[in-house]
């Protein structure tokens, strides 16, 4: 079967992520140019990084498609939106050189808001928990999930409706009854008052209200209505995910996870069940190594030199974090499980990125399964934390291969130790792996199937 890469007449496709995010996403988004490029899940807290001849793009909120002309963008209800931070992603894209506006930009009515309660909620959280704190960044996206799924916060239909600022006022003070709330926590889990500084004030909330309204009211559409009456047409829509499967709080690496679903399941909370029957083809992007950013187990960590050569050639440092992410071996039973959690099934393909970054280490680490109370597992039957917590890695050494990869275009003339690599995970992996990156920028990669 020719690969989705080389061959897409019509349908969606989805492009994810097996591992903890991070992958090179917005890279393989960007090898297409569908007519629609759709967002499913997260906020601004994650992002992607695209190298074009314009330079370097940080993208948030806006789909990694906005790259491509030809392509209409949409932001499915499941992003939760800062307005402010939106804002000004669109306008520092158009100042780079990439248009944005209406004409090809459209954000659901039904997204919630990500407003400043939930940062201070966010703070008030990490406080409670004392030296336990996870380190969040205080960005308020999982606050926000929260209250969509406890039916409260504020949408985007609250902020356009004629009552809009009486609905503002009403939600500004359940929210200070929820952050009083979350005060005495922290005096209840710590012993000590709460330290937080910052207050919520009424004005500042009817100000961003106002400037969202101003600003992002002719972005505002039932994307559902878009997205189902092309797929009725058998256009090429692309399903974007923010996360990976050790991210999706029912499958992933609980409770180290977001608090929503990824993958198909982020498709199916964007864009119900109809985008998910359109799917005719799920891309998984991995990386050649495994790397996770933030806390939790991560069975191949590799703290001694491995780890440090990856981190410094792959440059990996979360893009909206700026926090060093941990490094390892590529993890065959973790990344199978994920592909089996994400659907990827074996007419589904592999984006393997990053395998430049591997060059010059001589015998490279590979996971092939988990020693766990005395017994070999191939493939992972969990991979909840506490039982990643007490699994060891099975690793074999692969040869390396001192060539630069960055201007091979052809499988065929990728050094014999490289094609070996990639023989060997897609062997293990039982699924093809028909994309290869070779280098930062965008076009920097291999097709191959
Ligand atoms: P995403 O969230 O999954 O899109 O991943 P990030 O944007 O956090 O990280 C992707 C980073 O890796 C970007 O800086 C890309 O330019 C870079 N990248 C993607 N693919 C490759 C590749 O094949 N080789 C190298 N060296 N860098 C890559």
């Amino acid at each position: 079967m020719t690969s989705v890469f080389k061959s897409w007449t019509k349908g969606s496709i989805l492009i994810t992520d097996a591992g903890w995010g991070d992958s090179g996403k917005g890279k393989v988004v960007s090898a297409f140019s569908p007519k629609i490029g759709a967002k499913i899940i997260g906020g601004h807290n994650a992002g992607h990084t695209i190298v074009t001849d314009k330079g370097e793009f940080g993208l948030g909120l806006v789909p990694s498609t906005i790259i491509s002309p030809k392509t209409f963008n949409i932001i499915g209800q499941e992003v939760v939106i800062n307005p402010l931070f939106l804002i000004e992603e669109i306008k520092s894209l158009n100042k780079g050189g990439i248009a944005v506006s209406p004409k090809n930009l459209m954000i659901d009515l039904r997204s919630h808001l990500v407003t400043p309660w939930h940062s201070i909620r966010d703070a008030l959280s990490e406080e409670a928990r004392g030296k336990a704190a996870i380190g969040s960044l205080h960005l308020g996206v999982g606050w926000t999930f929260s209250d969509r799924i406890n039916r409260r916060g504020l949408r985007f239909t609250d902020l356009f409706a004629k009552d809009w600022k009486a609905r503002v006022k009403k939600e500004f003070k359940n929210q200070l009854g929820v952050i009083d709330d979350a005060k005495l926590e922290v005096k209840r889990k710590t012993g000590k008052k709460s330290k937080l500084e910052r207050k919520l004030k009424l004005s500042e909330i009817i100000k961003i209200a106002s400037q969202t309204r101003r600003f992002l009211a002719p972005f505002i559409g039932n994307t559902l209505e878009v997205v189902w009456k092309e797929i009725d047409m058998g256009s090429k829509i692309l399903f974007e995910d923010s996360h990976g499967a050790m991210l999706d709080v029912s499958h992933g690496s609980w409770p180290f996870t977001t608090g929503v679903n990824t993958g198909v399941g982020a498709v199916q909370r964007s864009f119900g069940g109809k985008a998910v029957r359109s799917l005719v083809r799920i891309i998984t992007a991995s990386k050649a190594y495994q790397t996770r950013v933030g806390g939790g187990p991560m069975p191949t960590e590799d703290f001694g030199e491995f780890g440090k050569y990856v981190r410094t050639k792959g440059g990996e440092v979360g893009t909206r974090s700026g926090r060093a992410r941990r490094c390892g071996a590529f993890d065959i039973p973790l990344v199978s499980y994920g592909l089996n959690a994400i659907g990827a099934g074996k007419v589904d393909e592999i984006a393997l990125t990053k395998l430049d970054v591997l060059t010059g280490w001589p015998k490279i680490p590979v996971c092939v399964g988990y020693l766990y109370k005395g017994k070999l597992y191939k493939e992972t039957p969990r991979v909840d934390a506490l039982f990643l917590s007490q699994v060891k890695p099975k690793l074999v050494y692969l040869p390396g291969w001192k060539e630069d990869l960055t201007k091979i275009r052809k499988f065929k003339n990728l050094p014999k130790a490289a094609q070996n690599y990639v023989l060997y995970l897609e062997k293990h992996l039982g699924r093809r792996i028909t994309f290869i990156g070779v280098g930062k920028h965008k076009d920097s990669y291999i097709l191959n199937g």
